[in-house]
């Protein structure tokens, strides 16, 4: 299980801190193929729900690849991308910023929908689980599945921890609100709760032999 976050070419303002979560387009692009090359198979991630819940059969060399936060460059850059290769992708939406600049529109976000890709939950401002009280559950988690299921006209099923920090106080809230299953990016997945702790790597600038070598030893 990949994650991608912003797919854009770098700016002088993007400091160290940043550029973990920046993939130049040529570097996403290279990637990309040595996945095909590689004999890979992206796997939506009702898929994997799928393969976790019942052991449904997965395709040879699944990978799942996902994009966190809806910025803008996972439609212009990545998506064409994808597309090239018939690739299918998760994209965990953070509804407070679509529309805005540098984000994905409530379009884009329908045609990914419509072009085969998932769309998961991804909270309203990227608020800390852990760190949620009352009203948070309604805010982060309800609201915004609520208002992604009216954007695309079906249940959204899938729920990105922001930071990737999981808490299991969040799975009953999860449930409600219709998700099957949740995405950290730590490695500590929960034994007791693996639907809601599924494990993911944040890919970096690495050529593709870099990738391939990367995924070979990390699952
Ligand atoms: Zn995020």
């Amino acid at each position: 299980m990949l994650c991608y976050h912003q797919i854009r070419n770098p700016t002088r303002a993007d400091d160290a801190a940043a550029r973990p979560y920046i993939v130049r387009p040529s570097v996403f692009s290279a990637q990309m193929r040595a996945l095909k090359q590689g004999g890979y198979t992206t796997i939506t991630g009702d898929q994997l729900v799928e393969h976790l819940l019942r052991g449904s059969p997965l395709p040879d060399k699944p990978v799942l690849l996902t994009f966190d936060d809806a910025s803008a460059g996972q439609y212009t850059h990545a998506f064409p991308i994808l597309r090239r290769h018939r690739f299918k992708a998760t994209f965990f939406i953070m509804t407070v910023v679509l529309g805005k600049p540098g984000w994905l529109t409530r379009e884009q976000v329908r045609t990914l929908d419509r072009s085969g890709m998932t769309i998961g939950a991804h909270t309203w401002d990227h608020k800390a689980v852990p760190e949620y009280t009352d009203a948070d559950w309604q805010t982060q988690l309800t609201a915004p599945t609520r208002d992604l299921q009216r954007l695309v006209g079906h249940r959204i099923r899938l729920f990105a921890y922001p930071f990737g920090l999981y808490d299991s106080k969040a799975i009953p809230y999860l449930l409600r609100a219709g998700s099957r299953a949740a995405f950290q990016l730590a490695d500590r997945l929960d034994p007791r709760h693996p639907l809601w702790t599924i494990r993911r790597i944040i890919v970096p600038e690495l050529s593709g032999r870099e990738l391939l070598r990367e995924m070979r030893s990390s699952f």
